[in-house]
């Protein structure tokens, strides 16, 4: 896979107007500020392609990218306390709305942040995941603020906490680059 090759598709504000699966489809999710448009741009090699987090009052979006022939699924961050509770719904209805829809599901790269116990909307995302029965790797992110050891202990804890093995984690540091190799190998065994 040509990371190189990585361009912006689309933006969508709603279900309805995602276009057909045509490709296989990457997609990403994460809590907000959990470091998902830093680790995209790392994985793209791109640094301004992933703009960063909504901030409150910028809708939130689904976004299309696309790289060597894979579709790339930027999903809005959950948990963005400063939201409205309608707004909420809507990001919640975009996310479940996209795994609603015949498509060509490759690999789910979910993202949680090393540095803390997996919170609620993290446990329902893996939960629906292993439901739906969803190709999914956990990348744990931001790993590059703890320790060697630190953050082997928490990848096990964290692990643990969701119910998963811990081959289905994958530590990663957009700083530092740390998991982007594996996490490529785990996209293209999902695609090719
Ligand atoms: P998003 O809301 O999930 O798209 O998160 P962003 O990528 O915008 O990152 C949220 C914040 O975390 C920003 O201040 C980033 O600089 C920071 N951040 C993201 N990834 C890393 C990382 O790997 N290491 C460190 N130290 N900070 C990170």
């Amino acid at each position: 896979i040509n990371y190189q090759t990585a361009r912006f598709e689309a933006s969508y504000g709603t279900v309805a107007q995602l276009p057909a699966s045509t490709t296989p489809e990457v997609a990403v999710a994460g809590r907000s500020n959990v470091g998902k448009s830093s680790l995209l741009n790392k994985l793209f090699g791109r640094k301004g392609l992933v703009k960063v987090s909504a901030t409150p009052g910028k809708t939130a979006n689904i976004n299309f990218f696309e790289v060597d022939g894979i579709r790339f699924v930027d999903l809005p961050g959950y948990g963005f306390a400063k939201v409205s509770q309608k707004e909420k719904q809507r990001w919640a209805d975009l996310i479940s709305g996209y795994f609603a829809q015949e498509r060509s599901f490759n690999l789910v790269i979910a993202l949680v942040d090393i540095r803390h116990d997996a919170q609620r909307l993290d446990h329902e995302m893996v939960a629906f995941l292993q439901e739906s029965g969803l190709p999914f790797v956990v990348a744990l992110t931001k790993a590059d603020k703890l320790g060697r050891s630190k953050q082997a202990q928490q990848a096990a804890a964290i692990a643990r906490q969701l119910g998963i093995d811990r081959d289905q984690v994958v530590v990663t540091s957009s700083e530092t680059g740390l998991g982007v190799d594996e996490l490529r190998r785990r996209i293209a065994e999902a695609c090719l």
